[in-house]
């Protein structure tokens, strides 16, 4: 792809580059050093069609879940679904990440975190999440009106713009076009 992403720069891209639903992915998983398995799965294809290679993938899952638990566990239950994301186990599939559809139409439990951030966050957490994301009061209730009227992909183009103090021609669908625009504007 067009870069190559390491583990440390991913909290630094999160809330530069990253759409909002892979921006909550990685503050759960700084916050609980656990994320459920649809947000491993979303959040792993994510990073790598953004260019995290398999290793840095597994130094980058094991550096935050072995806050909780020991190796083997990591090693039991985790690194084999991470390999099988690249495609190194299994059937061995070179997995595609997830579109805004398949996100947006995809099912949510309470406690999930993999969501899209504009179709499946409560009302008045969506507001306090983009206030403190700094996107301005204008701007915040103009997304709440298109969250309204179900846009939820114009949402996300009007916080990708708030992001970047420009606009952008391109609708928002997918997370990865999200990044790979912010990439393209910002370098
Ligand atoms: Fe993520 Fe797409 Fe929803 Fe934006 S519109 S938050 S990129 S799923």
């Amino acid at each position: 792809d067009m870069c190559h992403i390491t583990p440390d720069m991913i909290d630094t891209l999160a809330p530069k580059s990253f759409p909002p639903c892979m921006r909550h992915l990685n503050d759960t998983l700084r916050a609980d050093h656990h994320l459920k398995y649809n947000g491993r799965l979303i959040y792993g294809l994510f990073l790598k069609a953004a260019g995290l290679k398999l290793e840095d993938a597994l130094h980058f899952w094991r550096s935050h879940f072995l806050q909780n638990m020991d190796v083997d566990k990591f090693e039991k239950r985790y690194a084999y679904s991470i390999r099988y994301n690249y495609g190194k186990e299994g059937k061995k599939t070179d997995f595609s990440p997830y579109g805004c559809l398949k996100i947006i139409m995809g099912s949510v439990g309470a406690g999930d975190t993999h969501g899209c951030t504009f179709k499946h966050t409560e009302p008045n957490i969506l507001k306090q999440r983009l206030t403190a994301y700094n996107v301005t009061k204008p701007v915040t209730e103009e997304i709440m009106d298109l969250v309204n009227k179900r846009h939820y992909q114009i949402a996300c183009q009007r916080y990708w713009e708030a992001m970047h103090g420009a606009p952008i021609d391109a609708g928002i669908n997918h997370p990865n076009q999200f990044f790979e625009e912010s990439q393209k504007f910002l370098n």
